[in-house]
């Protein structure tokens, strides 16, 4: 008889676009399982990623903002999240994998640094070999988590977690050898910039580093006046102009994805690299870089002795990118500040 998850199974491939990547035909996890019982495949990998010790730390590291300093603004968790509603609501209304495409959105930030890009930038810096957090990432879902065993994830929620990152690259007109192998994959790519263009400017508006004024009028003409409603355009885009092609790939018409890079743009220029927030992220990259070096002479405490095949350095780089925020700020006072410093 049908257990659940078959039924699961055939209700996908009943109801699903025939360009759905469906769970029965998954290429697959690299150490053999048994199918369970009443979830699929994908929503074995979902619930695996939620979880897990990083997705848990995503709370307390800096998106944009130093999180510390407000309730209000986002964090990778919050924008995690974002990215997961953005991405599902799209996959629904293209009849694509929706627990596929949480999966993919629910992972795809989990090998992020503390304090931001600053700290992505200082891992890179002391790094033999540099760091991107898209490759962490996968790292953790496959090496890290599980105290070294990795979550045993699909490959295409793999796929998808290292291939969403475009920093200020193409965002769905990249190298096929630079984008996600499914449209569940492709869709988290798109969601990604769909959210923190649109939240980095909530939250820049938030701290005053820019005013409305700032922002290029045209932008709010083509996008809409308000934030529910600019993502509202972009997300509306990304359904009508994929189903227009067929859906032989995830795409946006040009006007609005022109509209969209202007505004990565402008966030570019104004807040992510805005000199005043810099400033204070700088501090953030000689915080890291004198925990490297602490733990390089004295790994016994904290540094795991996995992946085996690694190099004390990489480790001491897994340990770090791990951190919260107020995490690595824990230890630094620990480490290099006397403690009435801390009592005052
Ligand atoms: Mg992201």
């Amino acid at each position: 008889m049908e257990n659940i998850r078959e039924k699961l199974e055939r209700i996908e491939q009943e109801n699903l676009s025939e360009k759905a990547c469906l769970s029965i035909k998954t290429k697959g996890r690299n150490r053999k399982e048994e199918p369970h019982l009443f979830r699929t495949a994908f929503q074995r990998d979902r619930d695996r990623i939620v979880h897990c010790k990083s997705f848990r730390r995503l709370k307390h590291k800096t998106q944009v903002f130093l999180s510390p300093y407000g309730d209000h603004y986002r964090t990778r968790l919050t924008h995690t999240l974002e990215v997961s509603q953005i991405a599902r609501t799209i996959a629904k209304a293209l009849r694509l994998n929706e627990d596929l495409t949480e999966a993919i959105a629910l992972g795809h930030d989990l090998g992020h640094t503390p304090f931001g890009h600053s700290g992505e930038k200082a891992l890179d810096d002391l790094l033999e070999g540099g760091f991107s957090h898209y490759k962490q990432s996968l790292r953790v879902v496959e090496k890290l988590e599980y105290e070294g065993k990795g979550l045993n994830l699909t490959f295409e929620v793999r796929d998808g977690i290292s291939r969403h990152s475009k920093g200020m690259g193409e965002i769905l007109n990249a190298d096929a050898s630079a984008m996600p192998q499914t449209l569940e994959g492709q869709i988290v790519r798109i969601s990604d910039v769909i959210a923190y263009v649109n939240h980095d400017v909530d939250d820049a508006l938030r701290a005053g580093v820019i005013k409305k004024e700032d922002i290029p009028s045209q932008l709010f003409k083509t996008l809409g006046k308000y934030h529910a409603s600019r993502i509202d355009t972009m997300v509306d885009d990304v359904i009508k102009a994929s189903l227009a092609s067929d859906l032989d790939k995830i795409v946006m018409n040009r006007e609005i994805m022109e509209a969209v890079m202007e505004l990565r743009n402008f966030l570019y220029g104004r807040v992510y690299y805005n000199p005043h927030s810099r400033g204070e992220l700088q501090k953030t990259e000689k915080i890291l870089t004198d925990l490297y070096h602490h733990f390089l002479e004295n790994p016994e405490e904290h540094i795991k002795p996995y992946p085996a095949e690694d190099p004390l350095e990489k480790r001491v780089g897994d340990f770090i990118a791990g951190m919260t925020d107020r995490y690595a700020l824990r230890l630094y006072e620990r480490f290099f500040m006397p403690l009435s410093w801390t009592i005052l």
